[in-house]
């Protein structure tokens, strides 16, 4: 079984059923499996063969759920880059992707224009219609780049239903993901049909979703939280996707109210928007069955916030792209734990490790490493970055954590943001946790910086809604908190902080920031 043959399943045991809501319009799963058909004709008619990489510039529309089955069912691997990165770093994942297509957004199209001749290896260009112009710019396109650059709209018509069958082996890739892993240049985690079904299956079982959830799709869908947690579980339960196109709070709450939806999925970050947008009421998320946060630490406090003024459970979970991504979640079964990352999902094992990879005892700190269906067959064309992060079988997730006696784990850090004050470790998220509790604070991020005494010291970088809380008064409410060592030496007060797409603070910048100062 792989994921694009379960979605056929579906479509002909439960033809009107509905795969995805977009835009005031909901799609049976007959209608979505025809499309997948047709798409994956014309993907085939334009060249692409099984083993071709695809490159996706696609965000939370429908084109990139049919794109994303019909290049699988090809037997092709898909390759989703964020449709907003800079053109510097897309050129670098096409290129050390060798992708043969791009199918993109039709607000790319200038970049498609200036790309099309810089990539010999790729083929074809398809342009996705979001907006009524975009037939007429096509059309309006030089000779020369009409023969490369086509309509989405104009294939799936033309193209036709019926696709020759190919052979999926559970072994192939289905997409590479490009993620900074622990450290370096992007690379390519390459996910197996196998990887992804069972990643998929698992998640789901162990959340116990079913036909009958409506899951918020607002997470970017090219990353590999949504993919596997909202687009890929839910279509391989014959549940219902509704496709939210960019996270605001008042898209999410109308979209949950309007549809009745039953899951949220979303990083810290997103909870926190939500949790202090000012027009809400406990009825916006009042038909939520279950919240669930990952893609980074949800601070304690915000949990607790959340799920007091919502009445809604919120379960976080863990995963990295090299994993498909979940590895833990918090069970529902069971207690939640608040801060922690729950315990191992269905057939992946956890453990925590010291350097020479023995288990360190409970509620000691170590790495996080990873063993199941759902690791990575390895990083694309980098053997030796691959042999580094996949050892004995096991992957090594750059990630510090514990475990206490009941099997539940919790993510301390990453290995590299640690901070070592005059041979104290401090966990930047244990510094985070204590600011972010403290009712004038909105976000916090913690970094080291270097000092001509201890090595370190602890830099804190705080967006606060009471503008009179100063150094002072925030440092004072630390010592309340924390072991002297532990207490940002010095504080910096923003008005937002840095984030990638995915919501993920960027510590990393703000230490390059302050280092270039
Ligand atoms: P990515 O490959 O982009 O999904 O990033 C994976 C990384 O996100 C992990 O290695 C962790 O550092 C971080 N991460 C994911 N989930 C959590 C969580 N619940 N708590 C803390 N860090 C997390």
């Amino acid at each position: 079984m792989n994921l694009v043959a379960r979605v056929r399943e579906t479509a002909l045991q439960q033809p009107s059923k509905t795969a995805y809501h977009f835009m005031g319009k909901d799609t049976s799963y007959a209608e979505f499996d025809q499309t997948i058909a047709r798409f994956a004709s014309a993907l085939r008619e334009q060249g692409v063969e099984k083993g071709d990489h695809v490159a996706f510039l696609l965000g939370n529309t429908p084109h990139f759920l049919i794109s994303l089955y019909a290049t699988m069912r090809l037997g092709a691997t898909a390759i989703p880059i964020n449709p907003i990165y800079t053109p510097d770093e897309i050129s670098y994942i096409l290129k050390n992707s060798d992708a043969k297509a791009v199918i993109a957004l039709d607000m790319l199209l200038p970049l498609v224009e200036k790309a099309a001749g810089a990539f010999p290896s790729v083929h074809t260009y398809v342009i996705c219609e979001t907006s009524s112009d975009t037939g007429e710019k096509l059309a309006a396109l030089p000779e020369g780049l009409r023969g490369k650059v086509k309509s989405f709209t104009q294939l799936v018509m033309a193209a036709s239903p019926d696709v020759l069958p190919v052979e999926i082996d559970l072994d192939d890739n289905a997409v590479i993901l490009y993620t900074s892993g622990t450290t370096g240049r992007p690379k390519g985690a390459m996910l197996t049909h196998g990887n992804l079904f069972s990643n998929a299956r698992d998640t789901a079982d162990y959340l116990g979703f079913a036909a009958s959830d409506k899951v918020l799709a607002t997470l970017p869908v090219f990353h590999v939280f949504a993919l596997t947690v909202v687009v890929n579980a839910p279509l391989l339960k014959g549940a219902t996707i509704l496709l939210v196109p960019r996270f605001s709070p008042q898209d999410v709450f109308d979209m949950a109210k309007e549809q009745q939806a039953t899951v949220f999925a979303g990083v810290p970050t997103m909870y926190n928007f939500l949790y202090q947008y000012p027009q809400t009421n406990v009825e916006d998320f009042s038909t939520i069955r279950l919240a669930i946060s990952g893609g980074s630490s949800l601070p304690v406090a915000l949990l607790h916030n959340f799920e007091e003024k919502f009445n809604v459970r919120i379960s976080e979970g863990y995963g990295l792209s090299e994993a498909s991504p979940v590895t833990c979640f918090n069970p529902l079964d069971r207690d939640r734990k608040a801060g922690s990352i729950g315990t191992s999902i269905i057939n992946v094992e956890n453990r925590v490790v010291n350097e020479l990879g023995e288990d360190v005892e409970v509620g000691e700190v170590g790495e996080l490493i990873v063993r199941g269906p759902n690791v990575m067959k390895g990083y694309y064309k980098m053997p030796e970055e691959t042999a580094a992060t996949i050892r004995d079988g096991w992957l090594y997730t750059g990630d510090l954590a514990r475990i206490d006696e009941e099997g539940y784990f919790y993510i301390v850090d990453r290995k590299k943001d640690l901070v070592i004050v005059g041979g104290f470790n401090v966990y930047p998220r244990e510094v985070e946790e204590v600011l972010f509790a403290h009712p004038s604070v909105v976000e916090a991020a913690v970094i080291g910086l270097p000092d001509a005494n201890f090595g370190e010291t602890v830099h804190a970088y705080v967006v606060v809604k009471d503008e009179g809380l100063d150094t002072e008064a925030l440092s004072n409410y630390c010592g309340e908190h924390l072991a002297k060592y532990k207490i940002p030496r010095s504080f910096e007060f923003l008005t937002e902080l840095p984030k990638n797409t995915t919501g993920k603070i960027l510590r990393r910048s703000l230490k390059d920031q302050a280092l270039a100062k």
